[in-house]
């Protein structure tokens, strides 16, 4: 009998989760849930018109994170914010967290008490208890945060609510996650090339790296829309780069898309970093990711309101699905839009047609 082994690359991070989600179609599937697999959050209804939400996310050493450049405060604090980004992009607030550590032996009880400083701090800003976990050794440190929050029926966005028409908009500014790492990177290097004569250039570049390394969740925002009586068609997180989201906003919504590239909102420290290492800042926002703001898409009606909060800006538009997702820009025009955010797995890491960043997004 022959084996057939498939390597997983073939299939790229997306493709691998929909083939493990097909093998588990036949599992009865309750009447209480609402969204499965495929969204930001997984959604059930935990009562008469609430509806809880639970998200997952691990952060691991050597893939997410070195452990040379980012305080475990730090870690802790990005750890639960990574996770309540996913809950907040269902409209949701967080409620409970539980916590899985791998430990790795080179580690000290003072590091793990700094980790849990940070995930104190953060719990504390958005309202949460962590309630639970799991403690096991590993030989890397490894990071596994699960929350569950919670919604009222009528509040919920999904990934599928985009209609043809609707605004494409985005909150905070984006891009500086990504610039905060080149800045962590380009000081690594020169504190390598200088040795002894290195003197750490930082100070310029404060806002940037904490996008990059103590990112917050946009709970605010949420309740900004609320206020403001904005209720979003459709929403995701920018964990992987405005274009990978605009994309899964798409396919769920079965939509096309333009997004204007003059529009997008660079905080000036993005810009300088930008300007200072030659790159194309746009490729910043569409594909660095771990900004951890909201792209959300909004009814015309609602376009007034947006324009008006603080913090919000209208990106693009909602188009019919033949005219896929394109970038419009003066220079350029129209032209198609990849999802060349970063993808465990890529199966087109080495297709130089998947034009993305200059460099990979990895921190090691
Ligand atoms: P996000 O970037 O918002 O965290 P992901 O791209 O990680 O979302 O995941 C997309 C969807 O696939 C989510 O619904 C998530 O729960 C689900 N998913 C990811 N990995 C797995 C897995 N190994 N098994 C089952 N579902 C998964
Ligand atoms: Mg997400």
């Amino acid at each position: 009998m022959s084996q057939h082994f498939t390597p997983i690359s073939t299939l790229g991070e997306f493709g691998l989760i929909q083939r493990l989600s097909d093998r588990l179609a036949d599992i009865p599937r309750s009447p209480d849930l609402i969204e499965g697999i495929g969204d930001d959050a997984a959604v059930y209804r935990a009562g008469e018109g609430i509806l809880h939400v639970i998200t997952t996310d691990a952060l691991i050493e050597g893939v997410h994170f070195d452990r040379t450049f980012i305080p475990m405060s730090f870690l802790g604090y990005k750890a639960i914010s990574v996770n309540v980004s996913d809950v907040v992009a269902m409209n949701a607030r967080p409620m409970y967290a539980t916590v899985t550590l791998g430990i790795p032996r080179n580690m000290s009880v003072e590091m793990l008490d700094s980790l849990y400083d940070g995930m104190r701090a953060a719990c504390k800003k958005y309202g949460m208890e962590l309630v639970g976990g799991d403690t096991s050794t590993s030989h890397a440190l490894y990071l596994s945060i699960t929350v569950i929050g919670e919604v009222a029926e009528r509040d919920v966005v999904f990934r599928r609510g985009a209609n043809v028409g609707d605004f494409l908009c985005v909150t905070g500014d984006v891009g500086g996650a990504y610039a905060g790492l080149k800045i962590l990177l380009d000081q690594r290097q020169a504190l390598k090339d200088m040795g002894d004569d290195y003197e750490p250039d930082l100070e310029a570049h404060q806002y940037v790296i904490q996008r990059q390394l103590r990112p917050n969740a946009r709970l605010d925002m949420i309740d900004a829309f609320k206020k403001a009586g904005i209720r979003p068609t459709s929403m995701i997180d920018i964990s992987d780069g405005i274009a990978s989201e605009i994309h899964h906003i798409s396919t769920k919504s079965g939509v096309g898309a333009t997004v204007r590239i003059p529009a997008l909102p660079f905080d000036p420290e993005t810009r300088a970093v930008a300007d200072q290492f030659m790159d194309d800042i746009d490729a910043y926002a569409l594909f660095g990711g771990e900004d951890y703001e909201l792209l959300f898409t909004v009814d015309p009606s609602q376009a007034e309101l947006v324009d008006g909060l603080e913090g919000c800006s209208v990106i693009g538009n909602i188009e019919e699905a033949t005219k896929g997702i394109r970038a419009y820009s003066p220079d350029t025009g129209l032209l198609p839009l990849h999802p060349a955010g970063y993808q465990h797995f890529d199966p087109d890491e080495d297709n130089p047609d998947n034009f993305g960043l200059p460099e990979s997004k990895h921190i090691l």
